[in-house]
């Protein structure tokens, strides 16, 4: 049975569900109030497509339609541009005083956790992701907020004093239009993330959620309305990537991208920027390495690696999918993952006791299954999981799944995943180690588990990585520079870096005296 709505045929081969089994209507486990319908965000009202196009939004636990969503054209993203360049010109955002910016920020932060319940639910049901972790998720969402309003306030510029003769400062100004192009893991999270720095800077917004998850988002314009945002500062248009997604990068006067996705995404939209030279923060890809010697504390590394590869389903951009063992001890540490992965509970979402939820959509999840087939037909030795469960006949689950002697040649290896399939390599010498950690495409993060302090320095230093923990899992402060190298990215965000990428610094220089000038022309 089509997913698709009749006037969105068109988009079949971007949809791309007529090959599973989709049904419509809603299921027993239909959380009560979801909407039937979801429709942009324009200039303070919500509103279909120009067009009246929709396309459907299925849920990952039985693959069920359970509401249609707004599919934004190049007319729709040329509305909220407008919008969105209207208010920035009106200057009720852009040049409200900084502590009255930062209190609409708290009262954002606020009315999300005053709404946290409808936020985990729906982000649950959406994403398939385990209720215990999107909790998390829905709190970091209003600290994003909470942290950009106190960065805000204590921020201040560069003077520089030129003996007497010069004063130099610096003037801040917020760009403009911000586009905003979000994925489908951690969406309610993400959009946040790209939202709190780019409002606290004084920037319109357009943000465009990932189609596969579009239900988080539209909690945003109430939170937005009663934190006193005006309209037109903050528009959300739905729809496809390759049509909503790219006509927001091609829009002239969308001076600035901050972008979350695939590596290959990221490069088409950084070719699509080139003619308006727009300003781009890339969040691509990863395979992060967690790399464990003999003399670390081996049960932290396990639970680490373990809860890095498969937290968040393993559709996170930072897990540690691929875990290189000293081969003294990778034996034993092989034989603990694979009894440990076995256990992993694999069930609905919103059971607080699952580990391990349903894959956010059926075509990803056959990409997913079809990186296990490709790990046995490589010759990498399958110790756990690598079916779906046999409790639960449909829906997109997979057990946890742990491959050994992983060669680094495999495509395994080398490609990102991004479900939970975990590929562990032995080496011998900490140089090996770097090779193999350093020996892909991408470098977003890093995690070295040993208690010899020297070496765990020497190591982060030599990581081709964005991000290093040592002998830790994924914990970050808000302040610290988040971004990847290689194919995972350009440009890094957090604390400060993210309001310089929202806002431009002009240099003033007032001269304190006459200073010499070369008289032309005389
Ligand atoms: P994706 O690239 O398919 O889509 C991301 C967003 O881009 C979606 O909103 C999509 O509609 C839009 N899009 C797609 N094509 C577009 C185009 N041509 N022009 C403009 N927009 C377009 O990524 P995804 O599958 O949603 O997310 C998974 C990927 O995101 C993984 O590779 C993961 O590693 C990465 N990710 C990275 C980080 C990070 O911080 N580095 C964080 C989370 C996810």
């Amino acid at each position: 049975m089509s997913t698709l709505l009749p006037q969105y045929r068109g988009y079949d081969s971007l949809m791309n569900v007529r090959d599973h089994t989709v049904t419509k209507g809603l299921s027993a486990r239909t959380p009560a109030g979801l909407p039937s319908e979801i429709d942009h965000y324009i200039d303070g009202r919500m509103v279909a497509s120009t067009t009246g196009e929709r396309f459907v939004n299925i849920e990952p636990v039985s693959n069920r339609e359970y509401s249609s969503v707004a599919a934004g054209t190049s007319e729709d993203v040329d509305c909220a541009v407008r919008a969105a360049g209207r208010a920035f010109e009106g200057g009720s955002w852009s040049t409200l005083p900084i502590k009255e910016r930062a209190n609409v920020l708290r009262r954002i932060a606020q009315a999300i956790r005053d709404r946290e319940d409808e936020i985990v639910t729906c982000e649950t049901f959406d994403t398939g992701i385990p209720v215990t972790q999107v909790k998390g998720q829905a709190a970091r969402a209003a600290e994003n907020f909470d942290f950009f309003a106190s960065l805000i306030v204590a921020l201040h510029e560069d003077a520089f004093s030129v003996d007497t003769r010069q004063l130099n400062y610096v003037l801040r100004k917020p760009i403009g239009v911000a586009g905003l192009i979000t994925p489908w893991n951690t969406p309610f999270m993400l959009e946040t993330w790209k939202l709190a720095p780019a409002l606290a800077s004084g920037c319109s917004v357009v943000l465009k959620p990932a189609e596969w998850t579009p239900l988080s988002a539209s909690l945003l314009p109430a939170i937005m309305e009663e934190a006193g945002v005006s309209p037109g500062v903050f528009n959300v248009v739905h729809g496809i990537g390759e049509i909503a997604g790219a006509s927001l990068v091609a829009h002239h006067a969308v001076p600035l991208i901050s972008f979350t996705g695939e590596t290959i995404t990221g490069r088409n939209i950084m070719r699509s920027s080139a003619d308006h030279l727009k300003g781009l923060s890339m969040e691509l890809g990863g395979k992060s390495p967690c790399i464990v010697f003999s003399d670390a504390d081996i049960e932290a590394a396990v639970d680490s690696a373990l809860f890095g590869a498969f937290s968040l389903n393993g559709e996170r951009c930072t897990a540690s999918s691929r875990v290189l063992v000293e081969t003294s001890v990778y034996d034993a540490f092989v034989s603990e993952l694979a009894q440990r992965a076995k256990r992993v509970v694999v069930g609905l979402p919103e059971d607080p006791a699952t580990e391990l939820g349903a894959l956010v959509h059926p075509d990803h999840y056959g990409r997913v299954v079809g990186y296990v087939t490709t790990g046995i037909e490589e010759g990498a030795e399958l110790v756990a999981g690598g079916s779906r469960p046999s409790h639960l006949s449909s829906g997109n689950f997979l057990e946890a799944t742990v491959f050994a002697n992983v060669a680094p040649t495999m495509r395994i290896f080398q490609e990102e995943i991004f479900g939970p399939v975990m590929c562990v390599t032995p080496f011998s010498t900490e140089d090996q180690a770097v090779t193999l950690a350093n020996g892909t495409k991408f470098g977003l993060a890093a995690y070295i588990w040993t208690n010899d302090i020297r070496r765990a320095h020497r190591l982060a230093s030599r990581m081709d990585a964005g991000m290093t923990w040592i002998n830790s899992h994924n914990v970050r402060d808000l302040r610290t520079p988040f971004g990847g190298l290689k194919a995972s990215g350009v440009g890094q965000e957090g604390g400060e870096r993210s309001i310089d990428f929202y806002t431009s610094r002009r240099a003033v220089h007032v001269a304190l005296e006459a200073l010499h000038v070369a008289r032309f022309g005389l």
